[in-house]
């Protein structure tokens, strides 16, 4: 059966939308809001920093209204949907449905649990991708986010979906311990499945997990990914990060985080300064652009970034930074990777 495909419009449309930002001299600009609807879960994974940080406002619904208003506010033509689980909010059809009328490009990630459900009232759009989250085959899945069976119906998810006509892709966090062939393993089953592609990223040592013990410093990162992206391994398997970013992975390129890319809107407002941190939440998307505040924040400014190689962070400098080098950008435009630029939540 034929799948559905990440449409050209996306690459085209972005490049669009950073050719005019630079046009009119704008250096910090978001590529992709991050919505957080919600931040209560059917799960609670063993890495998981939100369930805990949001606990005082977990039964807190965004309405369909403030979170299409903050799409607007931030002005970035993709939108990734986390939370929390974001099947769980009543009314994440209008939000999903209303947005892809708008016509941004939405992914929303999920656990996988309930968007059966949610499909029902959700079309298939090229505007629209799913995003599952899956940390392993499912032994080790099901030991990360803590309950058996999960993989499974995560997996029976993801066939529906495809089988549906939507767009799929799957998310993966990599912790300390991680079984490299136990990922090669699931990268083939996606594969092999039809998903448009499998995301990677470390996870971030979030103060508020249970288990900090599972993040990986920068250097137990990079000798991680040197596994896990062996080319000779990966050959054939449908990556959906971005090379150069795949690159920083391995260690083989160094970049300073550009998070301004990924303003997340919360129950409580934007994070400020980031998707990982959030030293105080504010009403203006405005002030995650500031000069000022991005002299604080960084590899080798905070200590909480010392370790930090999220997507949301670095995924975005790649392409920020292959704007100047033709190089890079031709790498980019060359595997279609220009609207990669650190969608999901990790
Ligand atoms: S990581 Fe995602 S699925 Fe797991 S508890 Fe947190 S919000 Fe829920
Ligand atoms: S490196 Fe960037 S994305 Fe990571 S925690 Fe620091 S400011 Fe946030």
């Amino acid at each position: 059966m034929k799948r559905a495909t990440r449409p050209m419009e996306l690459s085209v449309r972005l490049a669009w939308y950073m050719l005019k930002n630079r046009l009119t001299g704008r250096r910090r600009f978001p590529l992709v809001t991050m919505l957080e609807p919600l931040e209560m879960c059917n799960l609670a994974c063993i890495g998981c920093g939100r369930i805990h940080e949001y606990r005082s406002v977990m039964d807190k619904m965004m309405p369909v209204e403030e979170a299409v208003n903050a799409v607007k506010s931030s002005g970035a033509p993709i939108v990734s949907i986390a939370g929390g689980e974001p099947t769980i909010h009543p009314k994440i059809d209008e939000i999903i449905n209303e947005l892809v009328r708008r016509r941004y490009f939405v992914y929303c990630c999920t656990n996988g649990l309930l968007l059966e459900r949610v499909m029902k009232k959700v079309p298939p759009s090229k505007y629209l991708s799913w995003v599952v989250h899956m940390d392993g085959m499912e032994d080790k899945h099901d030991e990360f986010v803590a309950r058996k069976g999960v993989f499974r119906r995560a997996r029976q998810a993801i066939e529906a979906a495809l089988d549906g006509g939507y767009r799929v892709c799957t998310n993966t966090t990599i912790f300390r311990g991680c079984d490299v062939e136990d990922i090669h393993a699931l990268f083939k089953d996606m594969t092999e499945m039809g998903v448009e592609g499998c995301m990677v990223s470390p996870g971030y040592d979030y103060e508020h997990a249970p288990d900090r013990d599972l993040f990986l410093t920068r250097k137990e990162s990079r000798a991680a990914f040197k596994e896990i992206l062996d080319e000779s391994k990966v050959e054939g398997l449908k990556l959906y990060n971005n090379p150069l970013y795949l690159n920083f992975l391995r260690g083989e390129r160094e970049y300073q985080c550009t998070a301004y890319s990924n303003p997340t809107y919360t129950v409580m407002g934007w994070r400020k300064p980031c998707y990982p941190l959030a030293d105080e939440h504010v009403q203006d998307v405005k002030q995650l652009f500031d000069k000022d505040l991005w002299e604080k924040y960084g590899v080798g400014k905070d200590p909480r970034c010392a370790g930090c190689m999220m997507h949301c962070g670095f995924e975005s400098a790649t392409i920020f930074n292959a704007i100047s080098s033709p190089k890079d950008w031709v790498t980019l435009i060359k595997s279609g990777a220009v609207s990669k630029s650190g969608i999901t939540a990790a």
